[in-house]
């Protein structure tokens, strides 16, 4: 049994105050949450803030991105030491508006990647095919390729968590259909099984992400492979994000 994830991914919303609100209604909201892991990505800045509203719970930080080297001379750069020692368990890596807006490829998500590992930390990687790539019928290519470049060098991928994401659905208020997540989810899974072999494949959780609301959470998690979510904008109400938590019971 895979514990399900539910991650809210904050983007560039709220600030230090509003990032402290948020935090605290969830932490009420989601007090006698057992069946779940909790995690929320706010923006660097306000990592702190949300670090102070969340102690005493075990709602998980993780930061939006962070550069591979450790310290030096990258101006406006993160590394994943500094997210570690502010109170961050986690980083997503390559999400799809990193790879749109910031030139990810997935040459620097493996570095990423590795960085965040070093320093103990557990990755989310952003895998997903746009709506071009989906009606070329190339999903699967787009899937294995980003998988493969992505992470396919790392011997061990047991603290990483892989989120499907297909960019169409993401922010757009259009879902993928729960066969269509499912299918995608399955194909991942066969493709960290052909890597890792069966057991890494089995334990590793694919969440899905794209415009996910209470209202169509709990078809989505209705299905074997769908072992949590990622959250954007539903992530930014406390109601809504505990709502979405509540699905996966
Ligand atoms: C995301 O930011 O990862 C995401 C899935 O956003 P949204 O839920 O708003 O589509």
């Amino acid at each position: 049994m895979r514990t399900p994830l539910v991650a809210g991914n904050w983007k560039m919303y709220t600030t230090p105050s509003t990032a402290a609100e948020l935090a605290a209604r969830i932490k009420l909201d989601t007090v006698n949450v057992d069946f779940a892991d909790i995690a929320v990505f706010p923006p660097y800045i306000c990592i702190a803030a949300v670090a102070e509203a969340l102690k005493g719970s075990n709602i998980e930080i993780g930061a939006q991105d962070i550069f591979w080297e450790p310290e030096g001379a990258y101006t406006g750069a993160i590394s994943a030491r500094m997210i570690a020692e502010s109170g961050c368990a986690r980083v997503l890596v390559g999400h799809s508006e990193r790879r749109t807006y910031f030139g990810e490829t997935d040459e620097k998500v493996l570095k990423k990647t590795v960085a965040a590992l070093s320093e103990g930390l557990k990755p989310i990687v952003c895998i997903g095919e746009t709506l071009e790539q989906r009606e070329a019928g190339i999903t699967e290519t787009i899937l294995d390729t980003q998988l493969k470049d992505g992470i396919g060098a790392l011997k061990n991928i047991d603290a990483l968590t892989i989120a499907y994401e297909p960019v169409w659905a993401i922010g757009t208020g259009k879902t993928a259909t729960p066969d269509q997540a499912d299918e995608a989810h399955k194909y991942i899974r066969g493709l960290i099984a052909g890597r890792w072999g069966d057991n890494v494949s089995r334990n590793i959780r694919i969440l899905y992400g794209g415009s996910v609301k209470p209202d169509n959470a709990r078809s989505l998690w209705e299905r074997e492979d769908i072992d949590g979510f990622l959250v954007g904008g539903a992530s930014l109400k406390a109601d809504s994000f505990r709502d979405i938590v509540n699905s996966v019971k």
